[in-house]
């Protein structure tokens, strides 16, 4: 018994050493950062952190007019610059455009982070190839176009580039296909060039942020009727993944939980997939 509560002690005391908060906010003072799908939700969070600690921001999505304000408020909160560009990640030629006109406007790059999504309701899935291709080219083809394209900047830096991925990009669920194929693919190549980063001896770090269920109008929306998990605060989930980034982790997770989550996936598969199967419904309008 007593072994076991030293154990168990043990266990909390490494595990609170490994979590504990190392984030240097002056460490992104200044730093020049491209936070893509900027314009509402987690990326919008994302600006205003980077903001308040003093960084050089652009954002970018597609409505400009959102994107204006949320610069507006940048340079309120204290950024030390604040530019919007704006792109479409559905045309293939736009994150490439994208990527050099910051690097233009910010005179180099210390991370790059990407966040955008496009449009993906939730549903059984209606057999549409088209669609799967179109979210295959926002989601993640342009993600990897950004990255290749900023590589050779963020090696002059020693900076990051940091992917917003989802728990759907690490295990599967109900009517999400389209979405989590996007997610999964981000981690079969954003963790095989982690790989070869670290093989090369390089400086530039690769995070992917895992995130569970969190509170944007866009993801209440399109859960509504399907499931009743309940979401994160979307101002916590972009300051998390700023921190990550920060402090160059390689996979982070939001709410923290879900690194047990992640961990479990593949112990008990039968009792996991009646546990998922359970909490979603298929709506009946
Ligand atoms: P969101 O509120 O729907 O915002 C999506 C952003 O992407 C918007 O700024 C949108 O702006 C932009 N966008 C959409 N289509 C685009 C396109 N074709 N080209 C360029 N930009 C485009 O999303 P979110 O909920 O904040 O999610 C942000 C990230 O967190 C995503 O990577 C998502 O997978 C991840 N995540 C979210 C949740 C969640 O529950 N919310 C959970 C897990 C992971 P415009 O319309 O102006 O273009």
């Amino acid at each position: 018994m007593m072994l076991k509560v030293k154990l168990a002690v043990l266990t909390a005391v490494v595990t609170a050493y490994i979590w504990r908060d190392t984030f240097d906010p002056e460490s992104v003072r200044g730093a020049r950062v491209l936070v893509t799908g900027a314009s509402m939700g987690i990326g919008e969070q994302m600006a205003y952190h980077y903001a308040r600690l003093g960084a050089q921001l652009i954002i970018t999505a597609r409505r400009e007019s959102a994107l204006q304000k949320v610069v507006e408020r940048c340079v309120e909160l204290g950024a030390q610059k604040a530019l919007y560009v704006v792109g479409d990640m559905s045309d293939p030629a736009d994150p490439e455009r994208v990527l050099r006109q910051a690097v233009d406007l910010l005179g180099g790059l210390d991370y790059l982070v990407l966040n955008h999504i496009g449009n993906s309701p939730y549903g059984l899935w209606d057999r549409d190839v088209e669609y799967i291709r179109t979210l295959m080219q926002i989601n993640y083809v342009s993600y990897v176009q950004m990255a290749a394209t900023a590589l050779p900047t963020l090696e002059q830096s020693g900076g990051a580039v940091v992917v917003v991925s989802s728990l759907l990009g690490k295990m599967t669920t109900p009517f999400a296909a389209a979405y989590a194929s996007t997610k999964f693919a981000l981690h079969g190549f954003f963790g095989t060039l982690q790989h070869e980063l670290a093989m090369q001896g390089s400086n530039v770090s690769i995070t992917i942020s895992v995130l569970g269920l969190i509170d944007t109008p866009t993801a209440l929306d399109k859960i509504r009727g399907f499931t009743n998990v309940t979401p994160y605060p979307a101002s916590d989930a972009a300051l998390h993944i700023i921190k990550a980034g920060a402090t160059r982790q390689k996979e982070s997770h939001f709410p923290w939980f879900h690194w047990f989550t992640c961990f479990f996936r593949d112990w008990f598969p039968y009792f996991r997939d009646i546990c998922i199967q359970s909490s979603f419904t298929i709506p009946t309008h």
